[in-house]
């Protein structure tokens, strides 16, 4: 006799679980949608097993017919079960079963084999078969749990080789007991056929995800109304780049100080009285709150911008009133067109705060629109961090070398160390590009020493007098020259590589020297060591002679937007400002020299070194050696 008291018990908590469950507004992304399969068939296996078990007790009683029909309902339910339980893993790890059209039949194929057995089973007994005593179990029995353990297994390997696609540890230990329950199931109802209990395992395994997050609460906010940004984050992930989108944002005009006039508790009762609205107006789009007042309106690639900023536009000409409030709101809106696949979506999320900030500070009804070239840049910039990040991590800036030649022969006397990373697909990317990053986010320490030490193994590998060469410059950076260790970090590898500092001179900018009193002590620093000085890009920041006067440079760059307009229109001011330089006992550097024209007048200026295309791009560095190598 089978005892079905634990099945009926169990119906009445999965009974509470949809109540509750279906009762909240649910965000339709994948793995909410197969947790609702979940709870489907979970019903229906509660259901069938108790019918079929009753009907099995009765059999007396029964149609031969009725009860192969139960009972083959009900393992086919069983079946389905187990898969759906490994599909639901496999979607919480975002690994998508379905992805290649044999690894889906393969995945299927058990499950498949399984329902062909049992629908053969009235005719073979195979699974099991009704006889004159009733229903008794078939030869085959035990592929019914043979099928369980197979997507059992597989699920653990998921969640062993996709562990890191979860983001936190909670989800890894609540899909861990998930799957550990199921298999509790599976080995009691082994143990103890006749309870019925395996129901109840699975049930707990339903409770474990729905307590850690299934529960639609999770992905709402404002007691309910809406979805969180949780959910937007989310949803955003799981679409993008596979559908155009429409985003349009409602930001309530000037949200704080409304709250300070209106009070915290009344503004909250608007902005969720607003929500309310916002979802139940806009019944075919999904309405998210992004806190502080901001409202995204996500609907299809054809939203009608206009008419539903009109419509916002006209309920706002209305106070929202409730029992004890009566508030007067203004909004501002934002729109984007999603059309292309996002790589950061922090990146887009970004964008879309100081969208959100712009259009409150604008104050007008006409949108603020986020571009497809503002999204663009912004994944410009994120495959440049990432590539800066790969380039640095992995040892792989380049250092391309440019030389610097003497104005009064022509021939080559130096070089500038200009480094270059490359892109995911191999290409240059400039450093007027990447280096803005690298100094945003500190990485410009490690970029700079990096250059500087290849620079150091350069020399060290090369005779510089048959490159014709006497020093290297190398470019630092204000950040790093800010840094109080740099003269250790500088000599130690200076020592490694066995090369005389003398062969370097580091470029500064007056960026650099904003502090006098550390800029002196910090030069001083370099200088004991025996490295030297050189002023870059003279001519762009707020040049100050009696500061310049106080270091100790040995040469000065003009910057190439001075020397150009200089060859365009030739007047006295360089040439004097040379001569005041070069009583100053500085050196003096043309940079972007371009054409012999330009040779001609800088020479005739005064100009001591000349660099730029004119003479040479910069060039990796085994090019640099083949052509210059004296022969
Ligand atoms: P910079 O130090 O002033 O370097 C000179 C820049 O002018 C180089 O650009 C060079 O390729 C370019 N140039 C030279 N001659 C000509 C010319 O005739 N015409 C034109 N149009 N350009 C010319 P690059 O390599 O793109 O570097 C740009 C800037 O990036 C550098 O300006 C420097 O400020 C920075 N940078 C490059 N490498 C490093 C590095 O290792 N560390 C640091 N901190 N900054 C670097
Ligand atoms: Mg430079
Ligand atoms: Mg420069």
């Amino acid at each position: 006799m089978w005892d079905y008291s634990f099945a009926v018990q169990s119906t009445f908590i999965l009974s509470l679980i949809l109540v509750i469950y279906f009762s909240l507004p649910r965000l339709s992304i994948r793995v909410n949608r197969i947790f609702v399969d979940l709870l489907i068939i979970q019903s229906a296996v509660i259901f069938f097993d108790i019918v079929s078990s009753w009907a099995d007790n009765e059999y007396e009683t029964m149609a031969v017919s009725v009860l192969y029909l139960l009972n083959s309902i009900y393992f086919i339910l069983f079946y389905a079960r187990a898969y759906l339980a490994f599909v639901f893993t496999a979607n919480v790890f975002k690994m998508d079963p379905f992805s290649g059209m044999l690894r889906a039949l393969l995945l299927a194929l058990p499950v498949d084999i399984g329902i062909i057995l049992v629908c053969i089973s009235p005719w073979t007994g195979i699974i099991y078969s009704i006889e004159a005593g009733g229903y008794h179990a078939g030869p085959m029995y035990d592929i019914i749990y043979f099928i369980t353990y197979f997507y059992l297994a597989i699920s653990f390997i998921v969640m062993l080789t996709h562990r890191k696609n979860v983001n936190k540890k909670r989800y890894w230990y609540s899909m861990l007991l998930f799957n550990a329950l199921m298999l509790a199931g599976i080995i009691t109802r082994r143990a103890f056929p006749m309870l019925l209990l395996m129901d109840s395992f699975c049930l707990m395994s339903i409770i474990t995800a729905y307590l850690t997050f299934e529960n639609p609460e999770f992905y709402l906010d404002l007691k309910g109304a809406v979805f969180n940004t949780n959910a937007l984050k989310d949803y955003l992930e799981e679409r993008n780049g596979k559908l155009a989108h429409r985003l349009l944002g409602v930001v309530i005009h000037n949200y704080y100080e409304m709250r300070d006039i209106y009070g915290g508790k009344q503004m909250d009762a608007g902005v969720t009285l607003i929500s309310r609205y916002l979802t139940e107006s806009f019944a075919d789009c999904n309405v998210f709150y992004y806190r502080r007042g901001r409202f995204i309106i996500m609907g299809p690639s054809d939203l009608n911008f206009e008419k539903c900023i009109e419509k916002i536009n006209s309920r706002f000409e209305q106070p929202w009133k409730d029992e004890d409030i009566e508030l007067y709101l203004d909004t501002c809106y934002l729109t984007v067109d999603l059309v292309g696949e996002i790589s950061s979506l922090d990146g887009f999320f970004n964008i879309l705060i100081s969208n959100f900030e712009k259009a409150d500070r604008q104050d007008s009804k006409v949108p603020v629109a986020i571009s497809g070239k503002q999204i663009e840049n912004n994944e410009y910039e994120v495959s440049v961090k990432r590539a800066l990040e790969a380039a640095v991590d992995e040892d792989k800036v380049e250092v391309f070398l440019q030389v610097l030649v003497d104005a009064n022969t022509g021939k080559a006397v130096g070089a500038e160390a200009l480094c270059r990373i490359r892109d995911l697909k191999g290409e240059l990317i400039p450093p007027g590009v990447f280096i803005p990053i690298a100094e945003g986010n500190g990485r410009i320490n490690q970029l700079g020493e990096q250059v500087f030490e290849k620079t150091c193994e350069f020399i060290s590998k090369n005779d510089m007098s048959k490159l014709g060469i006497s020093w290297i410059n190398v470019n630092l950076s204000p950040m790093q020259f800010m840094k109080t260790d740099l003269a250790k970090r500088y000599e130690s590898i200076i020592q490694k590589y066995g090369i005389n500092p003398e062969c370097i001179h580091l470029e500064i900018t007056e960026e650099a020297m904003i502090d006098d009193v550390f800029l002196r002590r910090q030069m001083q620093a370099m200088q004991s060591r025996g490295f030297m000085f050189v002023l870059d890009d003279y001519g762009t920041g707020y040049s100050n002679l009696t500061r310049l006067k106080k270091c100790s440079f040995i040469n000065v760059k003009f910057d190439m937007s001075i020397v150009r307009d200089y060859c365009s229109e030739p007047d006295e001011i360089i040439p004097n400002m040379i001569q005041t330089f070069k009583h100053m006992k500085f050196g003096i550097t043309a940079e972007g020299v371009e054409t012999a024209d330009m040779v001609k007048l800088l020479k005739e200026a005064g100009c001591d070194y000349l660099q730029g295309y004119y003479y040479s791009k910069p060039l990796p560095m085994d090019e640099f050696v083949q052509k210059y190598t004296i022969t």
